[in-house]
């Protein structure tokens, strides 16, 4: 299709919503002013991780308000329901067991395992050619951290400063790692065999190199013929431009395709909050300008190497994402180019998801699923996101109502 004349535009609400009843507007317009309120969403990112532990019968309530408005589902079943529905709107699906904090050699082979169901689940439907991992999934917290502090001791690239962080882990330890690449071999292999995309997720800083080298080292053997493996880098770093182009280059020399999916970050306030408890300099950028600059800049970059670089731009800004069009049409690229891709969180930003859909965009939404007690975490972050990101709840909530007026007089 040559779609690279077409002006896009996020402001069309009947597309953005089409796939919503007007019950289902509602209670989402509800779920958004509540979490327009900071004071509530202090309260209820305290409160409900705690009555779900102790087992207060919360679920039910959970389970229908911000669990429906970001999850799946509790099974992978369910999920495959929703997806089902947004495939209805060329809108496809990034799945994610979203299980998340769980500790313990049982539940990281559990994971893996759950993992490439997802895989070979996701490999029988149209609509689903990505699903989405956290290396925390399958490693000890504490091992990553460990592995993270010896390769900052270290010098040289981040693959030798890995390399000699192994090495110095005692023999215990380096069993205990080799079964965490053993397990994400395995779901790479998967995704590889299926022809389904993984996306290894970021985390906090304070583990992230290990993740990184892992994840270069999986690129180098699933990427030589198609992008398979995608590491993420979040832009609200103020090293991550730097990396981005470091990677182009081992990508480069070592002749993989490089998997980058580009975001901001979700974990800025509890970095700030650990490098002044610990004293040492923020790794998170000065301003939002300075991210906003750099995840553009790190889209460009990528468009420029469209060629040796599979792109996600994973983002609910809307200048991010036109800017990403923007820069397709110039070089005269079209818009569903097989290497760049766009996503956003289940939930959210659906002008921007469903209106790239209608351009001809390659285009999903980042869906997790899993049993209620198991997402808390992800979804406190969302509830966090959506009252601390400058505006958000209030485009949504503008959306939302611009959306049910024109029901209203149709
Ligand atoms: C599909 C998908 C997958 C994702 N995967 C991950 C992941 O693996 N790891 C991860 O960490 N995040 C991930 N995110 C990103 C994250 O969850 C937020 O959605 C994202 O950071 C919000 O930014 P935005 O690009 O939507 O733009 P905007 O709404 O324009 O920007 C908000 C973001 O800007 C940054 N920011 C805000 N204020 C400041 C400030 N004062 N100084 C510096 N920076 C600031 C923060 O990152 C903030 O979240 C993912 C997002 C999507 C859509």
């Amino acid at each position: 299709m040559d779609n690279t004349q077409s002006v896009i535009s996020f402001d069309n609400t009947e597309f953005a919503f089409e796939y919503k009843s007007d019950q289902q507007l509602k209670k989402a317009r509800f779920l958004f002013s509540m979490m327009g309120k900071p004071w509530m969403v202090k309260m209820g990112t305290r409160l409900a991780p705690w009555a779900v532990k102790v087992g207060l019968p919360v679920k039910g309530l959970i389970r229908k308000t911000i669990f429906a408005q970001f999850v799946g589902g509790e099974t992978l079943e369910q999920t495959a329901e929703v997806a089902k529905v947004l495939g209805n709107y060329h809108v496809q699906v990034i799945l994610d067991y979203g299980v998340e904090g769980k500790e313990g050699e049982d539940n990281f082979d559990h994971a893996c395992e759950e993992f490439i169901r997802v895989i070979n689940y996701a490999a029988t439907q149209p609509n689903i050619p990505f699903m989405s991992v956290k290396v925390t999934g399958f490693a000890r917290f504490a091992l990553l951290e460990k592995l993270d502090t010896l390769m900052h001791e270290g010098e040289g690239t981040l693959m030798k400063r890995y390399l000699h962080a192994v090495e110095l882990l005692p023999a215990e330890e380096k069993e205990e790692w080799h079964r965490v690449r053993h397990r994400v071999m395995r779901v790479c292999g998967a995704g590889a065999e299926k022809k389904v995309g993984v996306f290894i997720d970021a985390e906090e800083t304070w583990i992230q190199d290990p993740v990184d080298a892992l994840t270069i080292l999986m690129m180098d053997t699933f990427n030589k013929e198609r992008c398979v493996v995608y590491n993420t880098l979040q832009h609200y770093r103020h090293d991550r431009l730097k990396f981005l182009h470091d990677c182009y280059e081992a990508a480069v020399e070592r002749k993989f395709i490089l998997g980058a999916k580009l975001v901001r970050g979700a974990y800025m306030e509890k970095e700030r909050k650990r490098a002044a408890e610990k004293n040492y300099p923020s790794p998170i950028q000065p301003d939002k300008e300075s991210s906003d600059r750099d995840y553009n800049a790190g889209v460009k970059f990528c468009i420029d190497h469209i060629e040796q670089v599979a792109l996600v731009v994973a983002s609910h800004n809307e200048y991010s994402n036109l800017y990403a069009t923007q820069l397709l049409r110039e070089k005269g690229l079209p818009l569903n180019h097989p290497h760049v891709h766009w996503s956003q969180l289940y939930g959210m930003s659906d002008n921007i998801t469903f209106n790239l859909a209608h351009a001809g965009c390659s285009v999903s939404k980042y869906l997790p699923f899993g049993p209620i007690k198991d997402v808390i975490p992800y979804l406190m972050r969302r509830a966090q996101e959506n009252t601390s990101v400058k505006g958000q709840t209030g485009r949504e909530l503008g959306l939302i109502n611009k959306e049910m007026a024109r029901r209203k007089k149709g």
